[in-house]
This record gives structure tokens, sequence and C-alpha cells, in this order.
């Protein structure tokens, strides 16, 4: 069988969860001392290893299948491949932030000013589309640290918490994009490896409705059962099998993280008891 060759992060902010994801997915790779590649015994599978930067192009030109990238660096890069995941961890933003005492009204403020970035095609395509015209300087990092040193006036950066920018005297202005890790893909893989790579796609998506989604039992009072039901609606349907005690129904099905509190409330009020939450390991969705 023909290998899928992914491109994962060397090392960095993407590497953990990009690794970890695989492994649950079931994918186990032979030697995690992290070399140029390695291989995986238990699925058709082949990691590269390189620098995020890196990746959209390597995937463009085919030398890996897919790569696990920051939105950001599929955005900045414009490579030919297709955006085909999106994988919820890694999540933050593009913003751009001046020294905190500067005044700021509005992006027409940008007119005329030094930028520092390590997002030079990102910043220049938003800056044109709202009709601003600025001096982009490209930093390949430290970028934070431009505004103090004189060299720009304001910067475009990742902020996840935004504690890097309040430690250098900065505030966020504009949020640009919101990124996340995705799955990029080549436009051109061949029959095989495709069987391959929509088998992969099926465990991630498998792995993920698991994180984001928890089993639950518990026990209901059957004058409430049919409010019940319509509150924990499942997958399906939820499982009612009646207690050994009359007028009581045990009650299983699955809750997605999101909405989990308010509907634990919502039971509650309906007089639910012995409520349960259970992780769920995988999900077949
Ligand atoms: P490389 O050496 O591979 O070029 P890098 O220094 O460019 O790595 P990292 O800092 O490891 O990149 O970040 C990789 C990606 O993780 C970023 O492109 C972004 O999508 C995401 N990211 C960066 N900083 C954060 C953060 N503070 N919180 C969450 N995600 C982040
Ligand atoms: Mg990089």
């Amino acid at each position: 069988m023909k290998k899928l060759r992914i491109a994962i992060q060397k090392s960095g902010r993407l590497s953990e969860k990009s690794l970890l994801l695989l492994k649950e997915a079931g994918i186990f790779l032979n030697n995690s001392s992290r070399k140029l590649k390695s291989e995986s015994q238990s699925f058709p599978l082949e990691v590269i290893y390189l620098r995020d930067d890196d990746i959209p192009q390597y995937v463009e030109d085919g030398v890996a299948h897919i790569g696990i990238v920051g939105e950001n660096e599929f955005a900045e890069k414009e490579c030919e491949v297709d955006l085909i995941e999106r994988l919820g961890y890694s999540r933050c933003r593009l913003s751009i932030a001046i020294p905190k005492s500067d005044s700021y009204d509005s992006l027409k403020d940008l007119n005329g000013k030094r930028i520092a970035t390590s997002y030079p095609v990102i910043l220049e395509n938003y800056l044109q589309k709202h009709g601003v015209k600025a001096d982009i300087h490209v930093l390949s990092g430290s970028v934070e640290l431009a505004p103090s040193i004189g060299m720009a006036d304001a910067i475009l950066d990742i902020v996840s918490s935004g504690s890097t920018l309040i430690s250098n005297g900065l505030r966020e202005v504009e949020v640009i994009m919101k990124s996340e890790a995705v799955v990029i893909a080549n436009r051109n893989i061949d029959g095989d490896v495709k069987a391959v790579l929509n088998d992969l796609i099926f465990r991630i998506r498998s792995v993920m409705a698991a994180s984001n989604n928890k089993y639950i039992l518990l026990n209901a009072p059957n004058e409430n059962l049919e409010q019940i039901i319509a509150t924990i609606p499942g997958m399906k349907s939820p499982t009612v099998t009646p207690l050994a005690e009359a007028g009581w129904s045990s009650v299983h099905s699955v809750l997605s993280e999101k909405e989990f509190w308010g509907v634990i409330d919502r039971l509650r009020e309906l007089g639910a008891q012995g409520i349960l939450v259970i992780p769920i390991e995988k999900m077949i969705v």
C-alpha cells in the first residue's frame, strides 16, 4: 500500500499536539527521537519534520501530501494547497498592537506609519483592502520589541492571552485574523494515497468528536422523562431503561462540551438524579 506523507512542525507550538492527535488516531510512530523522518507500522504513514514556515511550500510541491500548520502560516504563504480540516488546537489571533499610551480611533490612523511583522503578506492584503498605506517592516522574531526600540509605530503579531503585549507596553487595536491548526493538502494526490488520507481524516474526526463530547448517565423521574429526553437528544436518541424502583428510568446520552453546564442545570431542575458524566475515548461520526 502507498504511504501518505505528512509534514509536521519539527519543534514548536504545533508539534506536541499534532503528534498526540496521530497517536490518538491509532498511528504509532517508530522513532520518537524526531529525526527528519519517521514511519508508522500501524498505518501507511510517514512523517517528515520541518519548520512550520516551510510546510505550505513542501505540500504544494508534493514532497509531503499533507501538512499540519497554523492557519496564519497557510494564509501568509498563499501556496496552491487546499485547507481540508480544522483541528481546533493552537488557537490564536493575528492582531495589530500599538504603544498603550498612543491614541487610536481607526485603521486610518496607521496611514504613513511603520508596522513591524513576520506576516507581511497578510498585513499588506488587509491594509490594501481597507485603503491604508503603511510601511511594512519584516522581522522574523521578537516583533513585540520593535516599538520600544523605535523601529516601528505598530506591530502585527500573534496573540493568544495578550500577556506578551501587556508586558511590552502594547495594546491590541485590531484583530486581523483568527487562527487554529489546520490540515493542508496537495491538490494532486493520487487514488491510493487519497484512500489513506480519507481514512486518516475519518480517524481524526472521531478523535475530535470524542474530545468535544461527554457520555452522560442519569436517573430520571418518569413524569419528566419526555422533557429530559428533549434536553439531551444525543447522537440519535437517548437510551432509556427502567430502574428497579417504580416511576424512575435510567437515561444514557451524549452531550457536547459546549452545552454542558446549561444542560446540567436544566436536568437538575427537571428532577434528574445521580448524574454521571464520562469522557469518551473515540466517537465514530
Ligand atoms: P518554526 O521554528 O517551526 O518556524 P515558529 O517559531 O515559527 O516555529 P511557533 O511559535 O512554534 O512558530 O508557532 C507555531 C504556530 O502555532 C503559529 O504559526 C501559530 O499558528 C500557533 N501559535 C503561535 N503562538 C501561539 C500561542 N501563543 N498560542 C497558541 N498558538 C500559537
Ligand atoms: Mg515559523
